[in-house]
């Protein structure tokens, strides 16, 4: 298993090369969309030269194709921006990189980060890294994949609605989805401008806390991003822990409980103190999720009608036509089936029925966990129902698919952070386990997970 200090002390020359020949050795599992190898290399020669210094010289890493990067196209997978060339880097992919990390490619996710197995790219699946007959999770599942190849020790994802933590428990990864605001959403295509958070993966805590440590922070490019609060916490005390046993019913696959409660045996073990708890709206935050995200989707990309962004179609003969076999050809099924549910649930005479109400609901979500919070430290679930599924097995019923992100929608409409760490694995595929915090927690969850990982 590689980690940052893995790279840290060699030329960045010789990290980009063996980083580069290890996409290229695991290209059957199309974890990668494309390589920045020419921006890589000058990147390198500027570390080797000493122009660049910081916590991570040299060290290669790997960001989600719905960031905007250097050195190739940015595409969110989508045929809509196949050609589309970023004029500026993400703030936090410029944070990294003035610390002297270097992004080497770009990573496979479902198309505009809509999706739980990223089998919603316009360009193919990703494998999953420890079954290659298994999804790789969804929607960054080649940042999740190519972390858990050690083809990088650290990339970046989105999490909208899990699409982080998901992966990461499919892989067997740390996935950190850190407090709304927290990191700068400057330069990523947009999914859910409520919702969406910059994060990492690593394959340790130590790594994953790092990387956030520095992707974090206020911009004034983003005007929801909070001032700088993340403060590494050194020490550790007794905390308190609630299980959520809404989560831990027969919906959930045996193993995944059995780890998830083996996780929590060890906590104990550790001199926490764990108690079950209720999160009664739970089981709608489903039904919350898939209003307001669509809603949000269908504003987000309103601006791809091959004019302003986007591929345009040469067939058409008049604007509507234009307009609409540019986004007919450039989006994929479940982007359109998510614009349809969005405008609908705006629409006049639906929107109080439907928007209006999922935003009720979700104020009394956020009630729900502060009241935990005044009592909890941390709260602690499963990630996910099942562990990684296989291909096709979910693509036909979008329900199906939705049910996946049942226990991490919760959190993302809340704006809470959460982690997804390694609980081991059941019947040979990763199991991850859920932290989640107050906002403003995302120290002590990594603490708590680092903590962790010292004893086992
Ligand atoms: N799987 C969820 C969805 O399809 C989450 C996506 C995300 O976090 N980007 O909406």
């Amino acid at each position: 298993m590689k980690t940052i200090a893995t790279y840290l002390g060699r030329t960045a020359r010789k990290n980009v090369e063996q980083a580069i020949e290890a996409a290229r050795a695991n290209e059957s599992y199309h974890a990668l969309l494309h390589l920045t190898a020419e921006r890589a290399y000058e990147r390198a020669e500027l570390v080797d030269n000493g122009k660049v210094t910081g916590r991570l010289a040299g060290v290669p890493f790997i960001v989600k194709d719905n960031y905007l990067a250097f050195d190739g196209p940015t595409t969110a997978a989508s045929h809509i921006l196949e050609n589309f060339v970023a004029p500026l880097q993400a703030t936090v992919v410029e944070r990294l990189e003035a610390e002297g990390a270097i992004c080497i490619g770009k990573a496979n996710l479902d198309s505009f980060a809509h999706g739980s197995s990223t089998e919603n790219s316009a360009f193919g699946p990703t494998k999953n890294a420890v079954d290659p007959t298994k999804v790789a999770g969804g929607s960054s599942g080649g940042s999740a994949v190519a972390v858990a190849l050690d083809i990088v020790p650290f990339a970046l994802g989105s999490d909208t609605g899990g699409s982080i933590r998901q992966p990461a428990s499919f892989n067997g990864v740390y996935g950190v989805k850190p407090t709304y605001g927290m990191t700068s959403r400057y330069g990523v295509v947009a999914m859910a401008s409520s919702t969406d958070v910059m994060g990492c993966f690593a394959n340790t805590a130590e790594d994953a806390a790092l990387v956030t440590e520095i992707m974090a922070g206020q911009d004034t490019k983003d005007p929801t991003t909070l001032p700088d609060f993340f403060e590494p916490v050194t020490s550790l005390s007794s905390l308190k822990i609630g299980v959520i046993t809404d989560f831990m019913t027969e919906d959930t696959d045996a193993g995944v409980r059995s780890r998830v409660n083996e996780y929590i045996e060890r906590l104990k073990a550790n001199g926490h103190t764990v108690e079950n708890v209720e999160l009664p709206l739970a089981k709608y935050t489903l039904a919350m999720y898939y209003i307001i995200v669509p809603a949000e989707v269908a504003s987000n990309l309103a601006r791809y009608d091959g004019v302003r962004y986007g591929s345009r179609s040469k067939d058409a003969a008049s604007i509507e036509e234009l307009y609409g076999l540019s986004r007919d050809k450039g989006f994929v099924a479940e982007t359109k089936r998510r614009i349809m549910i969005g405008n609908y649930v705006l629409s006049s005479g639906y929107f109080d029925a439907y928007y209006l109400k999922a935003q009720q609901a979700r104020q009394k979500l956020i009630e729900q966990f502060d009241d935990l919070f005044s009592r909890f430290d941390v709260l602690i679930s499963p990630v996910t129902p099942t562990t990684a599924f296989g291909f096709g097995e979910n693509t036909d019923d979008p329900m199906k698919m939705y049910l996946s992100d049942a226990m991490t929608v919760g959190v993302s409409l809340a704006g809470i952070p959460a982690l997804s760490v390694p609980a081991g694995m059941s019947d040979g595929l990763p199991v991850g386990v859920q932290l989640i915090g107050q906002r403003r927690s995302d120290a002590t969850l990594l603490a708590l997970a680092r903590s962790m990982e010292a004893v086992s």
